[in-house]
């Protein structure tokens, strides 16, 4: 039965938290979108249900968020992650406070602390304030993002505003302590009637020290670093084997193939380094703004291609092409054309008996995912941070895919996870 059962409030922000509980020891399966009553509970330590919830309507991400813990209950979970962005993506409306309120209440649990931060990746709270970097959230560029801007950095403050319950802190010193004083600073709040709980925390020790502290708590919300304390408790409790290779993955042996939507620069910079080693086509839909043409041309050229060697398909363009689309088409448009294209390639590439794919992109992998129907991934070993190969099971094609968010991954990412699917 499953130990640890996580809703995450975005698809790539899923398989960041899924790779993180791989790396210390949990067997580890992502599903995409809350399942259904009749769905197989998969077999595994931990399940992470990807939703796209994170702006969504609030009332639509609340009642998507108790489908999944509905779920994950009847799964048989002992304990709830709600895992959101470490930039606590949200708007004063939501959703981050709306769906941890929904939970709590769910569970009947009353409290739970709340902790973005991420060292690793550079995000840090201190005296309750998120940092990226040395930048305070609302001067860290987030303050512009366009759908969930970050104009305040006192994260009390900001869940406050989301929520109806109030907020206490944890703060650094008391953190600093171990566990055992971040538990009763914990337990006082909570006796005060607090609701949450924003815990400092600037190094994985105390993301480790805040994940013992939280062991009997039925809910834990935060961004995937916290995540890493808690697959100790559960074998701290007898529960949790440890495993030599919780990210053991099944062979899936067919051609190899990289497909690419992202016009991210580390994505740019991996079609380019991908060019010396394999062969790739670079599709022009500023030329061809059709996505069935478009599609066709991929279909004809990967003709005789396809074997153990990787081909790249490629729709990227520089930012001046992407401009150029967009102003043609209109922003929304212009990307539908694009993945259409990339999702009818997809499914070609596996009819031609691909089954090793790297997809570039979160909106692209979402629209590959989708077509093929796949609605499961067990999540293998990491190829760079945050990007793991993962293995399609349940429905769709049995087949290993990578699906790599734009801006991650070192140049050669591409040759590198195959590379390392041979050293297996
Ligand atoms: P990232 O993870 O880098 O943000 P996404 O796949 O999420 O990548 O988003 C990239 C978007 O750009 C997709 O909607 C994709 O269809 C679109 N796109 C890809 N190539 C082009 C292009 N040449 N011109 C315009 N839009 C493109």
């Amino acid at each position: 039965m499953p130990l640890l059962g996580c809703i995450a409030d975005d698809f790539t922000g899923a398989t960041d938290l899924a790779s993180m509980l791989v790396k210390h020891g949990m067997r580890t399966v992502q599903v995409i979108g809350a399942p259904g009553a009749s769905d197989p509970v998969p077999d595994a330590d931990a399940i992470v249900v990807a939703l796209k919830s994170r702006t969504s309507p609030v009332e639509q991400a609340v009642a998507e968020s108790l489908a999944a813990l509905a779920w994950l209950r009847a799964a048989g979970c002992r304990q709830f992650f709600f895992k959101y962005c470490s930039t606590f993506d949200s708007t004063d409306r939501g959703n981050i406070g709306p769906v941890a309120d929904a939970l709590i209440a769910a569970l009947g649990c009353g409290f739970a602390l709340a902790c973005p931060a991420f060292p690793a990746n550079n995000r840090s709270v201190y005296q309750g304030h998120l940092f990226v970097g040395s930048a305070l959230l609302n001067e860290s560029g987030m303050e512009k993002h366009p759908l969930t801007p970050m104009t305040d950095a006192n994260l009390v403050r900001v869940l406050s505003r989301q929520t109806d319950g109030t907020v206490g802190l944890v703060p650094f010193a008391t953190v600093e302590q171990g566990p055992a004083a971040i538990r009763d600073a914990m337990t006082a709040l909570k006796e005060q009637g607090r609701r949450y709980a924003i815990v400092d925390a600037v190094s994985n020790a105390h993301l480790a020290a805040i994940g013992e502290a939280a062991a009997s708590h039925a809910l834990v919300t935060g961004g995937s670093g916290v995540a890493l304390g808690l697959p100790e408790n559960f074998r701290r409790a007898g529960l949790l084997p440890v495993l030599s290779d919780p990210g053991a993955l099944p062979d899936a042996t067919g051609h190899a193939a990289v497909l690419a939507g992202s016009c991210s620069r580390a994505t740019l910079l991996q079609i380019a380094t991908a060019r010396n080693h394999a062969q790739v086509l670079e599709l022009d839909p500023l030329a061809t703004p059709d996505a069935k043409t478009l599609a066709a041309q991929a279909i004809a050229w990967m003709q005789g291609k396809l074997g153990a060697a990787p081909i790249v398909i490629a729709a990227s363009g520089t930012p001046e092409k992407v401009a150029a689309l967009q102003q043609q088409l209109g922003r929304d448009a212009a990307g539908a054309l694009v993945e259409h294209a990339l999702a009818d390639i997809a499914e070609a590439l596996v009819t031609g008996g691909v089954r090793r794919l790297v997809v570039a992109g979160g909106e692209t992998s979402g629209a590959v995912v989708t077509r093929l129907g796949v609605r499961r991934l067990r999540i293998g070993t990491e190829i760079d941070p945050g990007v793991p190969w993962t293995f399609a099971e349940g429905s769709g094609p049995s087949m290993l895919l990578a699906l790599k968010s734009g801006n991650f991954g070192a140049a050669d990412f591409f040759l590198k996870s195959f590379a390392m699917l041979e050293a297996r």
